[in-house]
């Protein structure tokens, strides 16, 4: 499931909470406050005989039952007073007061974030994102200095976040290739973590197991706002069932404009002379991570 509908769900969730919260504080307003409870249930009543009269159009017992609803009003306006109610008291309350249950903040670039409050949701989407087995890595240790060259590491995150983000559209097949051992996966797994928590879907897979996945995860793999192939070899491409995969959602995800990034520790003109043919021919006009 996408982090979309998993906040939706959480929505439901936040929902069923704020009614049960309510049930509760009335039944504690209510045993504290008898007369209150009276006052609130004969507010309902007339308001179910006046609803009565309006479809019999009865003229006079609507204005019969207005009459009793603003003195029942006027009643528990003063119960309120002289208990020190809050006129709110029968209202729903927020559990979050950062996102008012919505599951998403706005940053301070404006761009919607989840919001701390749903941290089990994009905890599961992390999880459902090809990621289950990278939880320590994470925007929050990463360090461009991490491996020496910082400001290459930086230009390099920069690049692959506003992939992520669409804020370059020249190009929805994005090549990053450096050298083995240079980070790519940890930068690549906490780009895609972070692109959770911006409310994208995302996936994250190894080039060889490209076409040997489940039927669901095909259809996440092909339909994610952000994807990220790593591993990414030319001999891998070789294998037939792999090659169609690969090729075929390259095409799916350009067509909707879905930014799909190729990890490799392999030089383009390497993966250019190496890959699948009709693979070879998508890289040699992708953007490169640089
Ligand atoms: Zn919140």
């Amino acid at each position: 499931m996408t982090i979309k509908e998993l906040i939706a769900i959480s929505n439901k969730e936040a929902a069923a909470e704020r009614a049960l919260r309510l049930d509760d504080k009335l039944r504690k307003i209510y045993e504290a406050c008898p007369e209150l409870r009276e006052v609130d249930s004969r507010i309902a009543e007339l308001k179910g005989n006046r609803l009565i009269a309006v479809i019999d159009k009865n003229k006079d017992l609507i204005n019969i039952c207005d009459d009793e609803i603003s003195k029942a009003k006027e009643q528990k306006d003063l119960i309120l007073k002289s208990k020190k109610i809050d006129p709110k008291y029968d209202e729903e309350e927020f559990i979050c007061s950062k996102c008012s249950d919505t599951g998403f903040v706005k940053g301070k670039d404006g761009t919607d974030k989840v919001c701390s409050c749903r941290k089990e949701s994009v905890l599961e989407a992390i999880r459902d994102s090809g990621l289950a087995d990278y939880g320590s890595f994470d925007m929050r240790n990463y360090r461009n200095d991490y491996l020496g060259d910082e400001a290459g590491r930086s230009k390099l995150l920069t690049s692959l976040v506003s992939v992520m983000m669409n804020k370059d559209n020249s190009k929805d097949l994005w090549l990053y290739s450096d050298k083995p051992q240079s980070g790519k996966t940890y930068l690549a797994i906490c780009v895609c973590k972070a692109a959770v928590r911006l409310g994208k879907s995302v996936y994250y897979i190894k080039c060889e197991e490209c076409g040997y996945t489940k039927p669901s995860v095909s259809e996440e793999i092909k339909y994610a706002d952000f994807l990220v192939i790593d591993d990414f070899a030319g001999e891998v491409t070789q294998d037939s069932t792999c090659a169609s995969f690969i090729n075929s959602i390259i095409e799916a995800r350009g067509a909707a404009g879905r930014k799909t990034v190729l990890v490799s520790a392999m030089p383009k003109d390497d993966l250019i002379s190496t890959c699948d043919m009709r693979i070879a021919g998508k890289i040699r006009n992708c953007g490169d991570i640089k």
